[in-house]
């Protein structure tokens, strides 16, 4: 039974999430092979160097004796980020701290106006000197306000809902100081008002609430207030410490309230401050494609200052910042703590809630992006690899094959693509089938992503399209490869369509498969086996023990038969083809007639598009 691999006593090992038999193996200062035999001996089929899913390295350690403390994304990029000598968190209390503005992100109820509400605070606040200056979408946006008689800044991230708060949060980043709660005042607490609700307690963020729609008739703010106490938020004027305002995004009533509160708020609960001097470091909140301009990302500085010309690292880009923009396309030199900027330069678009820092110099910074690279592979390869236990892969052998689903997922920008991984991954699906995404990425969906379609080794994959689309070029190609290719706008209409398509392996169609068709020509009565038809095959065949209905006048008057007993002149048949004679029963259906024609078919598997 003892294949060799050594016995720990309860030392602790530490490996990152994703990592494989081999890395253990180096860990303990084993062989390789002895751990692989090892996950035999436990059920599960494991190759050296695939990389395991936590379960599976727990499972080994416990087994071997170790405790194994399986590092997180964050810690992990610390880690890599020591050998560099940077620690992001040093130097804080040195540093020159300033006082930061808070930033905001929205949430609440889809059509409760958080889109609105975004358009309305931009447009009644541009930054000085810019009134009627158009914004770019580029993912967050600053606004200034009056404020007991002081200008102050408000950062708003400019994606609103939960998908792009839960992917950052998901990778560890906490971007967002201050929730907005939108509730329409119409329509009170909804669903995704409470799911809002939780994200922002799971995080520690303050909430102010802004009850909508006070402009429609039947508004009733009275009753959002009673109806959020239950949830634990009460508003000032009830003797809690939430902040409540009502107000019209659309007809612009109070949205200087809204900014007020999240001011007074923020003044109240937290401590924003940061320094201002040093090589910056921040969250990539979104990025993408630019047709002219390469990668492009909107990063928001959260410790020291980024200047054009620093090298830096985001997520696993890197590069050079060869200009920064704000959020009216001008170009910015320099943007300190809680400065969104769009930052030009880099060779790969981050993801949303990726850290971007400065590197010391343009070598550091390649280093940095390439160990992520490789460590995002790795961890990508655990996510996606579901456990093959020995009893699930005699089944497969048994079956020809598990079901999987592979899917490239394309999106116009990265929080959409991860909000949209994140919720695949979280899906809760049939054990029988499984889901891959092999590949995901900004932009419009390219040959490359068609041939990696229609590359995958299980299965054909599926390309997703989310809000972008492939070129005419493209498309004849996933035409010839047979790559199907699905467009969405809607992120959960997405999700449910897999869903539906993932539970929808398991139930195969049917369809029903024509036989044949029989005349009855005679009826013979008999007591012991009831009602026997004297028939003529008129087209295809009829078999034994497959279905029938009755047809009497071309109406069908008896369903779910089926043909239970076959003979042709006195001998038992499994089958009668066309133009001969036959003599059948129906399975105890008597109510049969001269001139009746009998149906049989089958039901066989529907091939699916
Ligand atoms: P979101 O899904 O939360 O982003 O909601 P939107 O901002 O897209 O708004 C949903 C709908 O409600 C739109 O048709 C808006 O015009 C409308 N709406 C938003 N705010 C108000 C408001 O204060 N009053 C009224 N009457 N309609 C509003």
């Amino acid at each position: 039974m003892s294949s060799g691999a050594p016995r720990g006593q309860g030392q602790t090992v530490r490996l990152p999430r994703g990592a494989s038999l081999s890395d253990f193996a180096d860990k303990i200062d084993a062989n390789p092979g002895s751990l692989v035999q090892e996950m035999f001996n436990l059920g599960e089929m494991v190759t050296a160097t695939q990389s395991c899913t936590d379960d599976t390295l727990l499972l080994l350690a416990e087994h071997l004796g170790y405790a194994l403390e399986i590092v997180s994304p964050e810690d992990e990029d610390r880690e890599l980020l020591a050998q560099f000598h940077i620690d992001l968190d040093a130097d804080v209390d040195a540093a020159r701290l300033v006082s930061r503005p808070p930033v905001v992100t929205v949430m609440g109820h889809v059509d409760h106006g958080k889109t609105k509400l975004l358009d309305a605070i931009r447009s009644t606040h541009v930054v000085e000197g810019e009134a009627g200056g158009i914004t770019q979408h580029i993912g967050a946006y600053q606004v200034e306000v009056e404020h007991e008689g002081q200008e102050r800044k408000v950062t708003f991230i400019d994606t609103p809902g939960h998908e792009a708060f839960t992917a950052m949060r998901a990778r560890g980043a906490q971007v967002t100081d201050i929730v907005i709660l939108v509730v329409a005042a119409d329509d009170g607490v909804m669903p995704q008002t409470i799911e809002a609700l939780n994200h922002a307690k799971a995080a520690e963020v303050p909430i102010v609430v802004a009850v909508n729609k006070i402009d429609v008739e039947g508004a009733n703010p009275a009753k959002v207030r009673q109806q959020l106490t239950e949830y634990g938020l009460v508003a000032e004027e009830y003797g809690g410490d939430t902040m409540f305002v009502d107000i019209s995004a659309k007809s612009r009533i109070n949205i200087d309230g809204v900014l007020e509160a999240v001011l007074l708020t923020a003044d109240a609960s937290l401590e924003l401050t940061a320094p201002v001097d040093g090589s910056a470091h921040g969250v990539a909140i979104e990025g993408h494609l630019d047709k002219g301009r390469g990668p492009v990302a909107t990063v928001l500085v959260q410790q020291g200052t980024l200047h054009v010309g620093d090298s830096i690292v985001a997520g696993t880009g890197h590069g050079r910042v060869r200009a920064m923009l704000d959020e009216y396309s001008r170009p910015v030199e320099e943007a300190g703590p809680s400065r969104p900027v769009l930052v030009l330069g880099l060779t790969a678009v981050p993801g949303a809630g990726d850290t971007f820092l400065v590197a010391e110099d343009d070598r550091t910074a390649r280093q940095i992006a390439e160990q992520r690279e490789a460590r995002k592979r790795a961890a990508a390869n655990a996510y996606s690899r579901g456990r093959a236990t020995l009893e699930t892969l005699m089944e497969q052998v048994k079956e020809g094959q598990k079901a999987t689903l592979a899917l490239i997922l394309k999106g116009d920008v990265s929080g959409s693509v991860e909000a949209l991984e994140d919720a695949l991954v979280k899906l809760d699906i049939p054990e029988e089938v499984q889901l891959r995404i092999i590949h995901r990425g900004v932009g419009a969906i390219t040959e490359n992503d068609v041939n990696l379609a229609s590359a995958t080794s299980d299965s054909t994959a599926t390309i997703i399209g989310f809000n972008v689309r492939a070129e005419g070029k493209v498309r004849d190609l996933a035409e010839r490869e047979g790559v199907e290719i699905r467009y969405y706008t809607v992120i959960y209409q997405a999700i449910e369509e897999i869903e539906a398509a993932l539970k929808g392996m398991l139930k195969p169609e049917y369809e029903e498969f024509e036989l044949g068709t029989a005349e009855i020509r005679a009826v013979f009565k008999s007591s012991r086996i009831g009602n026997i038809a004297g028939c003529m095959v008129r087209s295809g065949v009829v078999r034994r023990n497959a279905k029938a209905r009755l047809l009497r006048d071309g109406a069908v008057v008896a369903e779910n038969l089926s043909i239970a007993s076959l003979k042709r002149e006195k001998d038992d048949a499994t089958e009668v083809r066309e133009g001969f004679e036959c003599g059948l029963t129906l399975g105890g259906y008597n109510d049969i007639k001269v001139g009746d024609v009998i149906e049989n078919f089958e039901m066989r598997e529907k091939p699916r598009a």
